[in-house]
């Protein structure tokens, strides 16, 4: 405490910017938590355009998993993916854009991987179901005494309320979802389609360590917070959802058909080039056939996702 000495005034300058800081420094318990993507979920925040935000969020298992032995046999697979939210973003109107800029990722000390029967890639040449805990610590994952691997920290299910019907937490599609991409980690902006009034962002499934493909069906499950800073951009148009980091401007596209989301995610990156870079469109193709690589996200959800990463350095 600070005794006021009788002519010192308080610096109301400064408790004005304090509590500006405090109003603008919101947080979203994991307690408000949704398992569709709907725009009929009711808002658990509503924000400002330009405030930053923190997301608590559970595991993608809702932490139902705390010990290798248990197997998911008891899991309750409604509680599966659930997704921290949604708030909604003031003055967002269908057809804006949202941005969503990733602060920072926080994660628990302890993860989960899992692997088994008629689950991923291999589902249907593995019996019962394996779990790992994975202990974090020193930023890497520990697989086994010998193995212990630097962190990619990111998040897994981050999207707004879609066009029309509902979409649950476990699945990708335009309005962001279940895209499980390596590349929505801090740092980055991800930005998405304003498709209701607020947007109703909610976001979940937090990996410490996933690596393209996703090919077990997990990443390192782990809970944790993500701090975003959230914002919204009219009068503009652009294939979304899209990804930009300090290197790569990116096009996500999700589809049951790997070879379409390629298609959707390459389609769409020509188009970002052609419409707003001011390349033909034989150029925009050339050039994206010699330095954007096209990465496959996850093949292990009910769509799969597939980035195409364009380097910025041509597009000074
Ligand atoms: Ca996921």
């Amino acid at each position: 405490m600070v005794r006021l000495e009788s002519r010192e005034r308080p610096d109301l300058a400064a408790i004005k910017e304090a509590t500006e800081r405090i109003i603008h420094m919101l947080r979203v318990s994991k307690d408000n938590c949704i398992y569709i993507m709907s725009a009929e979920n009711k808002p658990v925040l509503y924000i400002d355009p330009g405030t930053e935000v923190i997301f608590e969020t559970w595991d993608a298992l809702h932490g139902q998993i705390a010990s290798a032995d248990g197997g998911i046999d008891s899991l309750n697979w409604n509680r599966v993916n659930p997704a921290t939210g949604p708030v909604y973003i003031n003055g967002a109107q269908e057809g804006d854009i949202l941005s969503v800029r990733i602060e920072k990722i926080d994660v628990a000390d302890t993860g989960i991987v899992l692997c088994g029967s008629d689950m991923g890639v291999m589902g249907d040449k593995l019996k019962g179901t394996a779990i790992k805990i994975v202990p974090i610590n020193n930023d890497t994952a520990v697989f086994s005494d010998n193995i212990s691997i630097p962190l990619n920290k990111m998040i897994g299910v981050i999207g707004v309320a879609p066009k029309g019907d509902a979409i649950p937490c476990g699945a990708p599609d335009l309005h962001g979802g279940n895209m499980d991409c390596k590349e929505i980690c801090e740092s980055a902006t991800l930005l998405l389609p304003v498709n209701v009034p607020g947007a109703l962002l909610a976001m979940g499934d937090l990996h410490a360590v996933m690596a393209d493909g996703e090919i077990g069906v997990t990443g390192v499950e782990v809970a944790g917070e993500v701090t975003v800073i959230v914002d919204v951009i009219k009068n503009k148009t652009l294939p979304l959802p899209m990804l930009i980091n300090d290197d790569y401007v990116m096009t996500l596209a999700s589809d049951a058909d790997l070879d379409i989301a390629v298609e959707m995610a390459v389609v769409n990156m020509v188009e970002y080039l052609s419409a707003e870079c001011g390349f033909s469109k034989n150029d925009a193709v050339m050039l994206t056939s010699l330095v954007a690589d096209v990465r496959i996200c996850q093949v292990v959800d009910p769509k799969k996702t597939v980035r195409v990463e364009f380097p910025r350095i041509y597009l000074q």
